[in-house]
């Protein structure tokens, strides 16, 4: 059986001086997934474990270092599905908690539903999750670039992964900050099952990122996973995605898939995409900020070596 995982920080325009943590963020990320997956673990398990290295990383647009929205509050989107039974929780809006997505995992496993704000708090703190002053979670350079409303270029963006395990599960993960200065209560796509992540065994499973209402109303997730029926190629339905995306509304976004053979695909019209991935077929990580430049596919002294 093949084991697969990817890991992506989000789409978004990456400065040269940020690439070197994008891509250690992204390989700590697939090495703590990887190692729960060759542990003989479970995707959910990998997929939550890389996740919540990502939300640990201020670099990335998720818990600490996520934008602030137009009240200068840090205010958080994630969610998880799994391709086996289809099931799925998500969390919006929500503050305080470091780890979104171990509460959209402990939803999934409790009742498929979207749980917002207070009662997402709620939901979290009776199940024992870490929870934080929101202010904790406002990272020193996000609050500068709020007070001064900079023009950020290389603006974070959302963490997501996707991984595939010994039992042929496939699961998905998408966890966000949502977008820079966004307003108050506005939710993208990151937690909507479609949207923001999908995952079905029969096919394969998909997070995205970027302009959430872009890809919104062309069900990017759905889109993308819909595209590897037929033995596609997830490079190639991932491609397809992106073009029906930028075909029917503009907006920037980029995804990552894998398929219930454990095949990558990535595809994505931003600047940049910081993505890593392992799998069964590889001797060691590949790991990108942008698909065309070659030497991002050396990690460097970065990489781990196959369990
Ligand atoms: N998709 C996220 C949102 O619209 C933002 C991002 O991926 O950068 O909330």
């Amino acid at each position: 059986m093949t084991l697969s995982i990817i890991v992506h920080g989000g789409a978004k325009t990456i400065s040269d001086d940020k690439a070197k943590a994008n891509t250690a963020g992204c390989l700590a990320a697939v090495e703590a997934g990887w190692s729960i997956l060759t542990g003989g673990g479970s995707a959910k398990d990998a997929v939550e474990a890389a996740i919540r290295v990502l939300e640990d990383n201020p670099t990335f647009n998720a818990s600490i270092g996520a934008t602030l929205d137009s009240d200068g509050e840090v205010s958080l989107d994630a969610a998880m599905m799994e391709g086996s039974t289809l099931g799925w929780g998500g969390v919006a809006a929500v503050q305080g908690i470091p780890h979104p997505i171990s509460v959209a995992r402990k939803i999934m496993e409790d009742k498929s539903m979207l749980l917002v704000s207070r009662g997402a708090e709620r939901f979290a703190r009776e199940h024992g999750d870490e929870m934080c002053a929101p202010r904790d979670l406002i990272s020193d350079e996000q609050r500068r670039e709020w007070e001064e409303q900079e023009a950020v270029l290389d603006r974070p963006a959302t963490v997501g992964c996707v991984a595939l395990d010994a039992d042929g599960n496939l699961v998905a993960g998408t966890s966000t900050g949502g977008l820079a200065n966004q307003p108050s209560g506005r939710v993208g796509d990151s937690a909507l099952v479609g949207c923001g992540l999908y995952a079905d065994n029969n096919l394969g499973a998909c997070s995205t990122t970027g302009d959430g209402e872009s890809i919104i109303p062309v069900v990017l997730a759905k889109t993308a996973t819909d595209s590897m029926a037929g033995n596609t190629h997830p490079e190639k339905a991932a491609q397809k995605a992106i073009d029906t995306l930028i075909s029917k509304v503009s907006g920037e976004a980029g995804c990552i898939l894998i398929d219930h053979q454990g095949r990558i695909g990535w595809a994505y019209n931003s600047q940049d995409m910081a993505v890593a991935y392992m799998t069964t077929e590889m001797d060691s990580p590949a790991v990108f900020t942008n698909k065309e430049a070659e030497s991002n596919l050396q990690a460097e002294a970065l990489v781990f070596s196959k369990a």
